[in-house]
């Protein structure tokens, strides 16, 4: 990212910090800049992709600059990370970089990013026990849903830097302070307990919601407002009374990712019926219908009486974001930014925005609505 660049996002700051200092820690961790997916391979062809380390630059440069004080990500053992997600999928993230060099795949065969090529999925199986095959390139897709998300020599220190960030922002709130915000990248909220996918790895959000469950809270309502549905975090809790999840995001029957989830009809299953509830929206929706949304969401998830709350704050829903067509201002995400936190304690995870030209502008919005709900 250039200087430039740089010096724009700090400028971001649209008014919302006003003379106040924004109060909120916002945790952390250098490792999360370490991740160069270096594009993404979209219906066959590679492309720059968005999901890029400035992205973590703008953010932290912005909500510095209005007075977030940087907590560093504190690092954590695995144990919550390993009853969130199947322990196989972490092991398989943390070595497979490492595997593809043994290979010989960037230095022999050129492909200098580890890329799925075959997918076990369901219907290939036909009820077959899921084998762990015994070529790298085989065992790409093992994990992996799609072709957008893409390791390099960096990704397992940044995928963990996210993991502690958010387990950082969870000890916070969880020892008392109202409000915290993880700056985590990449974004996690569209991995499942065994399947990563959706320039995700591991699901920050999930994990600091289980980690709020551990440290003492009930129940936790995790609210995603990313633009996109979080299909991972919905199936991670869907059984489950004790997490309920809400989501608002651009219907992914109108032609959006993650295509297969995210549909109204989805409601949660067992004893986790009633526990999940999605909206989505047409394309184009702005702040009007946007925040109607959003206050259905917080009223439901009042109903169902969190002692903590995680949102999963994703940015794409912003007017100029090239990844979603929705449309909303930053006065929308500032109001949303207050209501979500008025409801509980609550743990501020990033999860997508991609506009880098007003990312930190919109972050700097949201975070101080969500001040404004929680001290207010
Ligand atoms: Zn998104």
């Amino acid at each position: 990212m250039n200087a430039l660049l740089l010096h724009s996002a700090a400028r971001e700051r649209g008014g919302w910090g006003g003379t106040v200092s924004l109060a909120v820690p916002g945790v952390w961790s250098e490792d999360c800049l370490n991740h160069e997916p270096d594009g993404e391979v979209w219906l066959g062809v590679r492309e720059p992709g968005t999901e890029v380390p400035a992205r973590a630059l703008v953010l932290r440069v912005a909500l510095t600059a209005a007075g977030a004080p940087v907590v560093p990500a504190r690092p954590h053992g695995e144990e919550i990370l390993r009853a969130v997600h199947d322990p196989e999928l972490v092991d398989h993230l943390a070595r497979f970089w490492h595997d593809w060099v043994a290979a010989g795949f960037p230095a022999q065969y050129g492909r200098d990013r580890a890329v799925p090529y075959v997918f076990p999925t369901a219907g290939m199986l036909a009820g077959l026990p899921l084998r762990s095959p015994p070529a790298v390139h085989g065992r790409a897709g093992r994990f992996c849903y799609d072709t957008m998300t893409l390791v390099g020599p960096g990704s397992w220190a940044a995928i963990r830097g996210a993991v502690d960030a958010a387990l950082t922002a969870a000890d916070l709130v969880s020892s008392g302070e109202r409000l915290a915000y993880a700056l985590c990248r990449p974004p996690g909220h569209h991995v499942t307990r065994d399947a990563y996918g959706g320039s995700c790895y591991l699901n920050n959000a999930a994990v600091a919601a289980q980690a709020l469950r551990a440290a003492g809270a009930g129940r936790v309502a995790v609210i995603d407002i990313d633009a996109h549905h979080g299909n991972g975090t919905q199936m991670i809790f869907y059984d489950r009374p004790d997490v309920w999840y809400g989501s608002l995001h651009v219907d992914p029957g109108a032609g959006w990712f993650p295509h297969y989830a995210g549909y109204a009809s989805e409601r949660g299953r067992g004893a986790g019926d009633g526990f999940n509830r999605n909206l989505p929206l047409a394309p184009g929706t702005g702040d009007d219908d946007w925040l109607a949304a959003v206050a259905a969401l917080c009223g439901e998830a009042r109903a169902a009486g969190p002692d903590a709350v995680v949102v999963s704050l994703g940015l794409d829903a912003a007017a100029a974001d090239p990844e979603s067509p929705l449309q909303v201002t930053e006065a929308g995400y500032h109001a949303a930014g207050r209501q979500v936190a008025a409801l509980a304690p609550t743990v501020l995870i990033q999860e997508g925005g991609y506009d880098l030209a007003s990312l930190g502008g919109f972050a700097v919005a949201a975070v101080t609505g969500a001040a404004a709900g929680a001290y207010g």
